[in-house]
């Protein structure tokens, strides 16, 4: 019997856990998928907006996946920590795939940023997800301006989250406290700035689009900011372009358009009122700026194409109004203690999979997912990612059979950090959960705190 660990129980290290058990090249392999939280799924329960539900849904796949018999999920250990770090896990298991994601931040590195009132979009995505760790996090919503930096899926995803009338929330698994915050908030401007230009922008057209068709909000782009990108004015440059690309720019054509179509109309009644998403480019950020002991604007820096794919600056600037700033400009990968890492990347150096110590291969060590290719790609992505990486560890199947390992490492883990939390345990927490929700009229709500979670699993 082969016995492996992944850790994380995300889309990478389910998708891992899946291809270990499904393969026929070693005839009995056995996986622990280990979790810090008692809860499984990662980003797709505590990343993925609550209102894509068609997304949420693959939690029905990965749960599937985790029910079979030679795979048990084990929540609430934590692998760095307590002794168990990676020298240890090797004496436990023959195996070990990391797959624990990137849950830092990327900074902007700009006078004010840390200014109360600006937040990262990972702390903000944390909150509005219930995920434990952000339990006491707040976030005052009463000022009418937010302004969102960056242009990709998660600028995306919390301009909506902001934009969106709350009631439309109410059917979701948002927190109370959450839905509560949005309802009695006062934010109707929400600005999402992005330093390059719409053909350059990392959404995707299904996620802009999204954003166009939000019942009760207003969407409005510059169509300044629209012809500085040469794309946008060239056919012959937009037909170069990927067609995510060419389909961004026909989006924001429709909508210059539809928008100077209702400018002839004149104006409508009760506009002022309605809550707005204003798309804004070619504007880099360049300091945060303080009123009354917080964020008060943004000022940015008017940029344009240097003709070889990248941005200069144009020495003109423009001030944004906002009481919330998000920052949403990419994750980074988090050092997990034991392992090696590269800090440039925000990755953890491998071969196809393999860990890399000092540039060689580290027998038993594997990765897959963000922490191994970096924060880019669909959940999807993270299939042939796994794939690769099961391949790498299958291949060396052999010689990791003949490791020796502790015969019970359940009780390893539970002497390391008291017992983990087991699948009934998490199905306790889904129950406590659909009961939360039906004492307050919704359907399932998420439990949004440590002690509620361990203390639905426990009972
Ligand atoms: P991302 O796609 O890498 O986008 C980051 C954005 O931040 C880019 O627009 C980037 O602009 C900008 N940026 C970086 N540094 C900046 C700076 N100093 N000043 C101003 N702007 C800056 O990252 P993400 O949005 O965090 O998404 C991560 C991954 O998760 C992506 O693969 C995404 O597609 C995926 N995701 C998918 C969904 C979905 O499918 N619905 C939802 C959420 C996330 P430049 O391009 O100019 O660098």
């Amino acid at each position: 019997m082969l016995r492996v660990a992944v850790v994380g129980a995300g889309p990478s290290g389910v998708y891992t856990a899946q291809d270990l058990v499904a393969q026929t090249r070693v005839p009995d392999v056995r996986v622990h998928v280990l979790d810090r939280l008692p809860c499984p799924y990662g980003l797709v329960r505590y990343g993925v907006a609550p209102d894509h539900e068609r997304i949420k849904s693959l939690q029905g796949t990965l749960r599937s996946v985790l029910e079979d018999e030679r795979i048990e999920f084990l929540g609430h250990v934590e692998v760095g920590r307590r002794g168990l770090g990676p020298r240890r896990l090797l004496d436990l298991y023959h195996a070990v795939v990391y797959c624990v994601g990137a849950s830092r931040d990327r900074r902007l590195g700009i006078p004010g940023e840390d200014l109360p009132g600006s937040h990262s979009a990972t702390d903000f995505v944390a909150w509005y997800s219930a995920h434990p760790d952000a339990a006491g996090a707040g976030f005052d919503l009463s000022g009418r301006s937010a302004v969102v930096i960056g242009a990709g899926n998660v600028a995306v995803d919390v301009a909506r989250m902001l934009a969106r009338d709350p009631d439309t929330l109410r059917p979701t698994d948002l927190p109370e406290g959450v839905l509560a915050a949005l309802e009695h908030g006062g934010v109707r401007q929400v600005w999402m700035a992005a330093r390059r230009g719409p053909s350059q922008a990392r959404f995707t057209t299904k996620e802009l689009r999204e954003l166009g068709a939000l019942p009760g909000t207003d969407l409005r782009v510059d169509p300044a900011d629209l012809v500085r990108d040469p794309a946008y004015t060239d056919p012959e440059r937009a037909a170069e372009l990927p067609a995510v690309a060419r389909r961004n720019l026909a989006v924001v054509r429709e909508w210059a358009a539809q928008q100077a179509r209702q400018a002839a109309d004149g104006p409508t009644a009760g506009a002022a009122d309605r809550r707005c998403v204003r798309l804004r480019f070619f504007l880099r950020p360049v300091a945060l700026l303080e009123s009354g002991g917080a964020v008060g604007a943004v000022r940015f820096e008017r940029t344009v194409p240097d003709g070889a794919g990248g941005l200069r600056g144009t020495g003109t600037y423009e001030e944004i109004e906002a009481h919330l700033v998000l920052r949403a400009v990419g994750y980074r990968g988090a050092p997990l203690p034991g392992l090696p890492f590269d800090v440039e990347r925000g990755t953890v150096p491998h071969r196809a999979g393999r860990v890399l110590r000092e540039g060689v291969p580290s027998p038993g060590e594997y990765v897959a997912g963000w922490i191994k290719r970096g924060p880019t790609g669909v959940i999807g992505s993270n299939r042939p990612c796994a794939k690769e990486t099961v391949g790498s560890l299958l291949d060396d199947a052999e010689a990791l059979a003949r490791r020796r390992v502790a015969a019970d490492p359940l009780a390893e883990l539970t002497a390391a950090g008291g017992p983990p939390v087991r699948w009934s345990g998490w199905e306790a927490i889904v129950a406590a959960e659909a009961e939360l929700g039906r004492r307050l009229g919704r359907g399932p709500v998420k439990i949004p705190d440590w002690a509620g979670l361990l203390a639905a699993a426990g009972g």
